[in-house]
């Protein structure tokens, strides 16, 4: 399962869960952008925004934990 991680949050991406409805990238394109490689930036914005954005994810798709 691909991990993009920040110093303090690390995201999964499982890409057979996705349903490919773009909340991700409508929510926080600062940290979801599909033009960028990697797609996921977890650096891009604060934990709390990524956390959100993650659990808003209907699919299931995203999940995150923060730094220990
Ligand atoms: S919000 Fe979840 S289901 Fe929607 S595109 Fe992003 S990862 Fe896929």
């Amino acid at each position: 399962m691909p991990e993009y991680s920040s110093d303090q949050i690390t995201v999964t991406y499982d890409p057979e869960v996705c349903v490919h409805a773009g909340n991700c990238v409508t929510q926080l394109p600062a940290v979801f952008d599909l033009k960028k490689d990697p797609w996921i930036d977890p650096s891009g914005a604060t934990v709390d925004e990524v956390e959100a954005t993650v659990n808003a994810c209907p699919s299931g798709a995203l999940k995150s934990h923060r730094a220990s």
